[in-house]
């Protein structure tokens, strides 16, 4: 942790957005933001947001930070290094987007390693670092390398909470949090009892029409919706963004507190109603959003 942020409202907060392994969805959705990101940014001195201009942080010697945000995963050395420069630079360090704070997809590596991974995609590199960057062992979350201050889940995370944790940074306040989970705000009606003992296959044409599904709990319909073990945020104070569209939530969020682990979370869920987990090809991809922290032991 930081040393603490001035309370001088009339100051404005240094602040860069810096990429790590990611699919530079969380700026995309920053810049999505349009005309009310004009508005945030007075209260903010951006020094460097790669998707709005070419510059590069830790220009000088003596640039400081009040906040610096990380997207993506630690995935190389030279990320790394640019993740610790980066805390004895700032003030306060912010996570943003699931695979900042968990891994994200890129930390579905981890199930086979980097190295290994690396040959997949290209047998002829005999080592990461030729001509591909030196990559870790594994992919790290930043709270595996550094001291983190502030995790904002989401894949991306919502506008609304984008526009939150803007505002808040711009005046030097804290970000409220909350701990619910994603069926805590869907509005699809559960009855506490499983249609199925087997779990139903997303397959193209299997997946009846929103229509014949009303509005019953898709999980209890036997469709796997990690709705349960995932934490709320992506609808802001609305429903679901994938329930709206009566598609079961996959974890883009994480888990809620007190569950580290969305795949055992569901399992015992899934067990305790009698339903087989057979029917899933690969129980692994449950945890596809989370998979730094030592989630995959290979
Ligand atoms: S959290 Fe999602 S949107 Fe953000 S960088 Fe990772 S994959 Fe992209
Ligand atoms: S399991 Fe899925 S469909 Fe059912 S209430 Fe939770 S989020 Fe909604
Ligand atoms: S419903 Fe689940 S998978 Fe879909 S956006 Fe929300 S948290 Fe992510």
């Amino acid at each position: 942790m930081g040393p603490p942020i001035s309370e001088d409202k009339t100051k404005r907060a240094r602040t860069a957005i810096l990429w790590l392994s990611g699919c530079a969805g969380c700026e995309a959705a920053i810049l999505s933001l349009g005309r009310s990101l004009i508005q945030l940014y007075q209260g903010l001195l951006m020094d460097a947001f790669f998707l709005v201009e070419d510059r590069l942080p830790f220009s000088s010697q003596d640039t400081h930070y009040d906040y610096l945000l990380f997207t993506g995963a630690v995935a190389t050395e030279g990320q790394l290094a640019l993740v610790e420069e980066g805390r004895r630079r700032s003030k306060r360090i912010i996570a943003l987007g699931t695979c900042a704070t968990h891994g994200g997809i890129p930390a579905m590596a981890n199930r086979l390693g980097l190295g290994e991974v690396a040959k997949e995609i290209n047998p002829s590199t005999k080592r990461s670092g030729s001509v591909l960057p030196k990559f870790l062992p594994d992919v790290l979350a930043l709270d595996e390398v550094v001291t983190v201050d502030l995790l904002v889940p989401g894949c991306p995370p919502s506008p609304k909470e984008l526009k939150g944790l803007l505002k808040a940074m711009g005046h030097m306040g804290p970000r409220p949090t909350g701990g619910k989970s994603v069926c805590d705000h869907c509005p699809m009606e559960r009855q506490g009892r499983f249609e199925t003992k087997i779990l139903r296959r997303l397959l193209p044409g299997s997946y009846p029409p929103s229509a014949t599904l009303g509005n019953r709990c898709l999980l209890e319909e036997g469709f796997l919706c990690l709705g349960p073990v995932t934490l709320a945020g992506c609808g802001a104070d609305g429903p679901p963004l994938c329930l709206k569209a009566h598609v079961p939530c996959r974890g883009c969020y994480g888990p809620v507190p007190g569950c580290h682990n969305q795949l055992l979370g569901m399992a015992t869920i899934l067990s305790t109603h009698g339903v087989s987990l057979e029917g899933l090809l690969d129980p692994g991809g449950l945890n596809r959003f989370i998979g730094a922290h030592g989630i995959y032991t290979r």
